[in-house]
């Protein structure tokens, strides 16, 4: 059957729950390369092999929220808080015009006060002016106002990734405290597509209690919001934090935890196609190649911490996170080897957009 399902998948046609859950479910490793190669197919006939960059700006690890799994959720009194000022801000964004990556991404803790609100206006705004405006700016700031998105789209902002983290409401209570809505979540998805913004999101995978049916349903969710990127990766322990320490061996198999995500990265290509998928650090964290077998498993996005080095450490969302002791200019040449090993390249200078939204 797998034979038939990939040539299905491959020449267009819609996967039902039952496939979807097939292909999650694989294990032998010719059934998996099996996989990965029709997913490689489906990202060349759609759109090619070139790695799209967004240089990754860890702004703040300020949180006003306390999700159960992150290592800077506001409880952790073990970490120490760090925001970048404005200068180093549009210090590390030139970093990535001269780096010819097109675009940035600026991501920190949820917070929505007003001088956030207009810190990052700022950031956004004095971005724009580097490089005659050619660098795309892409947010990843957690939930907000819908006044909020207009005034950080107005400023220049035109991609947002908000992870739904899953798409099933029972899981989403689990992993977040009483006061953190699924639902103002899922409208904030719908205000950010409504502002304008070229929408991403994505889930953890291989969370503990999640099933092959959550994993089904996520899918079926990224489809009916008709996103145009996606942002996945394994969950990682942090042992500092209410899920660690209530699961603290969850996701300790490192190979099956980087399968899974590598599985759901070649799903997610065959179920959607035209979209942007990246390849995240979380991978990388699995494995050194995590992320080039994330490229060959169908995804077509990295994202290079371009951020101060003095900073990386206090963003560990998870143990063992990579790259905090490896400064842009390093990670940019290993990562330009690495592409090139795989027989892909790098779009230099570039925004990167989805096909998805091309043809929207
Ligand atoms: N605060 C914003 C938000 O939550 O949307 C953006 C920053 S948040 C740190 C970025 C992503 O990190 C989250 O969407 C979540 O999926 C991921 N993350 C947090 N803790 C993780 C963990 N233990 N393992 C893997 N990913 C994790
Ligand atoms: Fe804060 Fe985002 Fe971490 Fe949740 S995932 S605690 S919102 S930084």
């Amino acid at each position: 059957i797998l034979k038939d399902i990939l040539a299905a998948a491959v020449a267009g046609e819609t996967l039902d729950p039952a496939r979807l859950a097939f292909l999650l479910e694989l294990k032998e490793p010719g059934d998996l390369e099996a996989l990965y190669r029709a997913a490689y197919q489906v990202k060349l006939r759609y759109i090619d092999s070139k790695v799209r960059l967004r240089g990754l700006i860890e702004v703040s690890n300020v949180c006003g929220k306390n999700c159960f799994y992150c290592g800077i959720r506001g409880g952790n009194r073990k970490v120490a808080r760090f925001t970048m000022s404005l200068e180093e801000i549009v210090a590390a964004a030139r970093h990535a015009a001269e780096f010819r990556y097109g675009s940035v991404v600026l991501q920190a803790g949820e917070r929505s006060d007003p001088g956030w609100v207009d810190f990052i206006e700022n950031a956004v705004r004095e971005i724009k002016k580097l490089d005659g405006g050619r660098l795309g700016i892409t947010l990843s700031l957690g939930e907000q106002s819908e006044e909020t998105f207009r005034r950080w789209f107005d400023a220049g902002a035109h991609r947002y990734l908000l992870r739904i983290e899953s798409s099933d409401p029972a899981l989403y209570a689990r992993l977040h405290p009483a006061d953190h809505s699924y639902a103002a979540r899922v409208e904030s998805l719908h205000l950010l597509r409504k502002t304008g913004y070229q929408v991403g999101t994505g889930v953890m995978v291989g969370l503990p209690g999640q099933t092959t049916a959550n994993l089904v349903h996520d899918l079926e969710f990224f489809k009916s919001l008709d996103v145009d990127m996606i942002g996945m990766g394994p969950y990682i322990v942090h042992h500092d934090t209410p899920l660690g320490r209530q699961f603290p061996d969850a996701g300790s198999d490192a190979g099956r935890q980087l399968e899974l995500g590598l599985k759901m990265i070649a799903v997610t290509r065959l179920h959607l196609r035209n979209v942007n998928i990246a390849s995240t650090t979380a991978l990388q964290a699995l494995a050194p190649n995590g992320r080039e077998l994330g490229l060959l498993a169908g995804a077509n996005v990295i994202m290079p911490n371009i951020g101060d080095l003095a900073y990386r450490k206090g963003y560990l969302l998870y143990e063992n996170k990579p790259g905090t002791d490896e400064n842009a200019g390093t990670a940019r040449e290993k990562l330009e080897r690495a592409v090139a090993a795989i027989g892909e390249s790098i779009a230099y200078g570039e925004w990167g957009d989805s096909p998805h939204f091309a043809a929207r």
